[in-house]
């Protein structure tokens, strides 16, 4: 069967890109276009409150800029849009329902403070375990708990595990209770929350391989628990080692230098291109490269597991 491999950049319009967000949109779209794949962008505007349409226009701006164009999605459209995730409740919906009638998900009435309270810290990477407080709650219970307001539902994770092929960091596998637990898939505000629509959208775009930074993937066999439930595709994952700054920490929104508003000042599109491929290791000397040199050099096979640390 010939399957038309087809990769995403998925971000969040919350704020200007920087270089954490323009090294996982190049490598997403270097590992599409080496297969001769298409390239869709998605906008993740599910959180309402972060989010702005004009954010979601820049980003569409400096990807140009970078010279990635993507071949569906954004304000472009597609055959399988609408590209904006708070334009497909409608298809959030639909899943949920299909969940709820499976019997898979509970209400959950956890305020912020019982989740602190009850979650366990995984102890490989913090994240909060959920301790599956409102699974066995009774008929009445919910009931009596449903007045304080209205639930999260979670989905309830069942036992085993599940093992992937990581194209960067190899086989892994987690166990779905012990590593993962119970997640939320539709916030108590009704915004639908990352985990579902993700899994969703990426099935009914055709994603046929995700690459995103390795703090996804502890998301991952949350996705494919998913995914196997709602009768999806499980894609190809490959998760990028993070870059982190001079004191080992995760490059974010903080690190103003790296905000592509000075970055496109002070560089050219060809120069931040040739810097990230040679902090990964692919080329020897930091030299300016177009993203279609970029395309002649890269394969997963070059790229390192370690944190990268950039200035
Ligand atoms: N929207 C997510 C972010 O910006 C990326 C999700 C993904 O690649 O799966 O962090
Ligand atoms: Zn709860």
């Amino acid at each position: 069967m010939n399957v038309r491999i087809k990769g995403r950049f998925a971000p969040s319009p919350s704020g200007r890109m920087h270089m954490g967000n323009v090294y996982s949109a190049l490598f997403s779209w270097l590992s599409a276009k080496v297969q001769g794949g298409e390239w869709l962008l998605r906008i993740e505007d599910l959180d309402r409150q972060r989010c702005r349409r004009e954010y979601a226009l820049q980003i569409e701006d400096d990807l140009r800029w970078l010279g990635l164009h993507w071949d569906e999605g954004g304000t472009s459209g597609g055959e399988s849009g609408p590209y904006f995730q708070s334009e497909r409740d409608d298809i959030y919906n639909e899943a949920f329902e299909r969940l709820e009638a499976g019997g898979l998900l509970y209400p959950c009435y956890c305020s912020r403070a019982d989740l602190r309270a009850a979650s366990a810290p995984h102890a490989s990477d913090g994240v909060m375990l959920y301790s599956g407080r409102c699974r066995t709650l009774s008929k009445e219970q919910r009931a009596l708990l449903a007045q304080r307001g209205k639930p999260s539902y979670r989905f309830a994770m069942p036992e085993g595990s599940v093992t992937f092929e990581d194209r960067i960091y190899g086989r892994r596998t987690f166990d779905l209770q012990g590593d993962c637990g119970d997640f939320v898939v539709r916030r108590a505000d009704d915004n639908y929350a990352y985990q579902l629509a993700v899994v969703v959208d990426d099935a009914l775009m055709g994603v046929t391989e995700v690459v995103r930074g390795s703090d996804l993937l502890s998301s991952t066999p949350m996705q494919m628990a998913l995914c196997g439930v709602l009768g999806y595709q499980v894609p190809s994952y490959m998760h990028l080692p993070m870059l982190v700054n001079s004191a080992g920490q995760r490059l974010s929104k903080r690190d103003a230098s790296l905000d592509m508003g000075i970055l496109r000042e002070r560089y050219k599109p060809q120069e931040l291109i040739g810097h990230l491929l040679y902090l990964v290791g692919i080329i020897s000397s930091d030299e300016p490269l177009s993203a279609e040199e970029a395309l002649q050099l890269f394969s997963p096979e070059k790229m390192p597991t370690a944190d990268i640390v950039v200035g």
